[in-house]
């Protein structure tokens, strides 16, 4: 008899094929099937009963997933809703109502619904704190005026997991506030910015009286740093600590190519790769080490060390196959200026992986901010002077 965690991922198997006789995913609509699964708890098995979950271990979702692809169902797009999954969701389940949990999370995860993340100003990224764009008092609701700037996928977004402020006149960390924004309605403006891989994956947005409900507000009005914390902290580990399987991703793409190119290989080369590749099995394990500890909901810091060496990998291994790849890899494949909906760096040539890993290390946190949060709340080094605020630096929350 299968005891503890392999006797859950069996049940649950089970459970998948139970669900999958009553729901032929090659014959009923892929939404509705999407819809269904949600329904059926085997969305995300660490999320609630009733919002798609079971309460279960994050680490069951393994099995549940694999019975699924086994089966040839329709999956949700992962790559195309990950602001949604990966940021969206965990801050409205921490921070949102029972109503706001019932409304957002069930379109989040199936797709029909995306997300993006209108943090960023012209005046504001690392000093997140000191941005500007305002939202008043408004009847029952709230009007936002402002500008947002490098939102991803606000293109295609339904929903913006927007902060603003709200109190000028108190400490910037205390007079924000957060909010789910519709980003369809007439006050949002949504330009594309080109970017150094010739895409316009991001956006610059403006606000101009635009209407929020003071139910679409995720948590107490002057508490938006607290709930950006937890979507920040949630996004390095969604940028940072994906599951791979072993010589997975980045690594994976170089390693194949150094077998693919023999008459390109150097000593030196082949040096490089035996320590990217052992560091990419290490930054693999951390990885699943750190999202075994995770419960639903609120990562803490140490996601930041996973996100740092995701960028440095990214940046070191697509180094490496330019170099691998010589004159042939200057050649870029294209400079189109599209507008993705998803960001994958598969199904593009070495040139486009060079260009757009140097992002990794600015977006989701700069690799120096994040250094800065491990030294003080992972290793406990002492904080740097800081001058900027009314109160006591130590006392806010980060
Ligand atoms: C590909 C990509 C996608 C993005 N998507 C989004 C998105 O969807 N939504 C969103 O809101 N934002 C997004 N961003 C923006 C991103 O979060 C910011 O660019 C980032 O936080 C840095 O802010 P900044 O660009 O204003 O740089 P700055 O904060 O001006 O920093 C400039 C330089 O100074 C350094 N620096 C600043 N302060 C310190 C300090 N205290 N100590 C040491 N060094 C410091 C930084 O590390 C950096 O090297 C995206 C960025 C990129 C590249």
């Amino acid at each position: 008899m299968l005891t503890g965690a392999d006797g859950r991922a069996t049940g649950l198997r089970q459970q998948v094929r139970d669900f999958l006789a009553g729901h032929d995913p090659a014959a009923l609509p892929r939404l509705e099937f999407l819809r269904a699964r949600f329904d059926a708890g085997l969305a995300w098995v660490h999320y609630p009963a009733g919002l798609g979950g079971q309460g279960l271990s994050r680490s069951l979702q393994a099995a549940v997933d694999a019975e699924f692809a086994a089966a040839g169902a329709p999956d949700n797009n992962p790559a195309r809703i990950g602001i949604g999954l990966g940021m969206a969701a965990p801050t409205i389940l921490a921070f949102g109502t029972q109503e706001q949990k019932e409304r957002w999370l069930r379109p989040l995860w199936t797709g029909e619904e995306v997300w993006c993340q209108l943090f960023s100003e012209p005046g504001a990224g690392s000093d997140l704190a000191g941005l500007a764009t305002r939202a008043v008092r408004d009847g029952t609701g709230w009007r936002v005026s402002g500008q947002k700037v490098w939102t991803s996928i606000a293109h295609v977004a339904r929903w913006g997991l927007l902060l603003a402020r709200t109190d000028p006149d108190v400490p910037k960390h205390a007079g924000l506030t957060y909010f789910g924004l519709d980003m369809t309605q007439p006050g949002v403006e949504v330009r594309p910015l080109r970017q150094l891989t010739g895409e316009a994956e991001f956006n610059e947005v403006f606000l101009t009286d635009a209407a929020v409900a003071d139910t679409d507000r995720l948590g107490a009005v002057g508490e938006g740093w607290r709930v950006a914390q937890a979507t920040l902290m949630n996004e390095r580990i969604a940028i940072g600590g994906g599951a791979l399987p072993r010589e997975g991703g980045m690594i994976g793409l170089a390693a194949a190519a150094w077998r693919e190119h023999p008459e390109a290989r150097t000593p030196g080369l082949h040096d490089r790769l035996i320590r990217l590749w052992a560091d990419a099995e290490v930054a693999r394990l951390a990885g699943a080490r750190l999202r075994q500890q995770l419960a639903a909901g609120q990562p803490g810091p140490e996601g930041s060390a996973a996100k740092v060496v995701f960028a440095r990998l990214n940046q070191d291994l697509s180094a490496f196959e330019l170099e691998l790849a010589g004159a042939a890899a200057l050649a870029y494949d294209d400079w189109t200026q599209r507008r993705p909906e998803s960001v994958s760096f598969f199904g593009r040539g070495p040139g486009y992986r060079y260009l757009r890993s140097r992002g990794n290390s600015i977006e989701g946190g700069t690799s120096e901010i994040l250094r800065g949060i491990i030294a003080e709340r992972v290793l406990g080094l002492p904080a740097e002077p800081r001058t900027d605020t009314k109160v006591p630096w130590k006392d806010l929350p980060r």
